[in-house]
């Protein structure tokens, strides 16, 4: 026999174990539901995860079983991941940014048994517990003193975890068992749960921390501000401690000055979130001529970076930004726009338009554009296609729905998208709301980014209407700035010389307001019911 390597589940047990004692002093900072900043370590955290573990295996809960979380990003929260995971239990990271009634929807469809919930949710969670039947115990992340008297026999934390000790070994199991489950928040139908497994979790984990990526180490200090309850954190819940890098949760706080606060008062060198947190983040600094002393680069993704931002970002406080892609099912990390060797040397405009693209994809994850009878399309940087994705940490299916793939492994993401010949894509739509106008397809995406560069336009929507002889045409939704009211005329003049002739909008629609998702994302499903019957003028 050969002398091959050892056998190893990789299990998320083991990233806790490795950073419990290659890096157990590690500070983990925290600012808590209650107020205070909470700080501990990697070694503390890992105790208190086994004391869960027990506790949980006291009630009850056994390999598989799915427990749930409505939290924000703290310690307490890492705690629950990973005594859940550990166990072999499933950790269903619930969004409580979902209408109440979608919230009951996926507590039911996961069947999970045990629900940890911040303070903050604990009177959604009493007006939706006749809705939760099979939740068997309410958990509140914190302690006797701060649990308020409740309809649901919540019991704290703090005192739940104290009837066991946290002499407990993590169990051994399959790798391909279910680590995770996060739903998606699915504009379209009900939602959709997403199943990770301990590989793909740990893989995606390491593949997270690559330079190319969020380039982590023991030496940086990471704050996701994207939540643990959105894609997977973006994998920095297992990233940061398979690295080592210093943690902060911002808690339920995500305000530009409370980030503020704690960029600079941490010293935080890493940072994660969609582009509405740091739109609030630039604000802040706009008003306040603050400064950032410690950050070296910022992760952008969930939706398009806006040029601007990456410039802000880069002429008045030399950060770099990595803008970057992906999605529920794909961990979620499925591109990020490094600089190549090859584009090194590229400045001023070229570079802004290089940053507009997602990314490269790391090793373990590939991707593909296709036509819509599954041919292969030119990897030119300009002939769109249908994205297609795989890899050991890409989704197959849904849970309780099976698989979606095709027969060759790839999973349609519903995007639609470019792919240049160094390898760099950019997303141009989602294949639902690109336009297809004359059988040629319109990226409302880069309509709308244009279009939101005009100084009167707060936020702009772009979809397609009917129309007898092209099919669909675009039209440009729009919701002025305080106090503008901008012209048909000057907001279409606006795209001229920036696009071709027949991308321009046929008209513009000023509104109140543009429905969003509990993501944030507008939801074009809805504008597009209530444009149905427009009459474009160029009919
Ligand atoms: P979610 O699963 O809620 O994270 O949504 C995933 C979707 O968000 C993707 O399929 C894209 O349509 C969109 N998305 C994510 N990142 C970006 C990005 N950097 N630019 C444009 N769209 C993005």
């Amino acid at each position: 026999m050969l002398g091959l390597m050892q056998d190893w589940p990789l299990l998320c047990s083991k990233i806790i174990d490795h950073a419990a004692t290659v890096h157990g002093g590690r500070n983990i900072v925290s600012r808590s539901v209650e107020g205070p900043i909470h700080r501990t370590t990697y070694a503390e955290v890992r105790t208190r995860a086994r004391q869960v573990a027990k506790r949980l295996e006291k009630h009850g809960i056994r390999l598989g079983d799915r427990v749930a979380t409505l939290a924000w990003n703290t310690w307490r929260h890492l705690e629950v991941w990973y005594g859940i995971t550990g166990l072999g239990a499933v950790c269903h990271t619930v969004n409580p940014r979902l209408f109440p009634d979608q919230i009951a929807w996926i507590m039911n469809h996961a069947e999970s048994r045990i629900l940890f919930v911040d303070l903050t949710f604990l009177p959604l969670v009493e007006k939706l517990k006749p809705s939760l039947p099979l939740v068997e115990q309410v958990v509140v992340l914190t302690d006797a003193a701060h649990l308020p008297e409740n309809s649901v026999g919540a019991l704290p934390y703090e005192s739940w975890i104290a009837e066991v000790d946290s002499d407990f070994a993590w169990p051994t199991f399959d790798e391909n068992t279910a680590a995770g489950l996060c739903y998606t928040s699915g504009t379209t139908g009900d939602p959709k749960g997403v199943v990770y497994s301990h590989r793909s979790q740990v893989l995606h984990g390491l593949l997270a921390v690559m330079p190319d990526t969020l380039n982590l180490s023991s030496s940086a200090t990471v704050l996701p501000v994207v939540p643990m309850f959105h894609a997977n954190c973006w994998g920095i819940a297992h990233a940061a401690p398979i690295s080592g890098a210093r943690i902060v949760f911002p808690g339920p706080k995500m305000d530009g000055a409370s980030i503020h606060e704690l960029l600079q008062d941490e010293k935080v060198t890493h940072t994660a979130a969609v582009p509405t947190v740091w739109l609030m983040l630039l604000q802040h600094l706009d008003k306040t001529g603050g400064s950032l002393d410690f950050l070296k680069r910022v992760v952008i993704g969930g939706s398009a970076a806006p040029r601007s931002m990456t410039q802000a970002f880069r002429d008045r406080f030399g950060i770099e930004v990595m803008h970057a892609w992906g999605m529920t099912e794909t961990s979620p990390l499925g591109t990020v726009c490094s600089l190549k060797p090859e584009v090194a040397d590229i400045t001023g405009d070229e570079w802004l338009d290089l940053k507009e693209k997602q990314g490269f994809t790391p090793f373990m994850v590939e991707i593909e554009v296709t036509d819509d009878e599954n041919r292969p399309r030119p990897h030119d940087g300009t002939t769109f296609g249908r994205l297609k994705v795989r890899g050991p940490a890409i989704s197959r299916g849904y849970f309780k729905i099976g698989d979606v793939v095709d027969e060759d492994g790839w999973f349609d993401t519903g995007d639609v998208a470019t792919i240049d010949p160094l390898g760099y894509m950019q997303i141009t739509d989602r294949s639902k709301d690109v336009i297809k106008s004359g059988g040629e397809w319109i990226s409302s995406i880069d309509l709308e980014n244009i279009a939101v560069g005009h100084p009167d336009v707060a936020e702009a929507a772009v979809i397609g209407v009917r129309h007898p002889k092209w099919d669909e045409r675009p039209l440009l939704v729009i919701v002025a700035k305080e106090g503008r009211s901008p012209t048909r005329e000057s907001l279409l003049k606006f795209f001229e010389g920036k696009i071709a002739r027949w991308w321009m909008p046929d008209d513009v629609v000023l509104v109140d307001e543009i429905p969003h998702t509990a993501t944030g994302k507008i939801k074009k499903l809805t504008l597009r019911e209530q444009f149905k019957d427009y009459r474009l003028p160029t009919e």
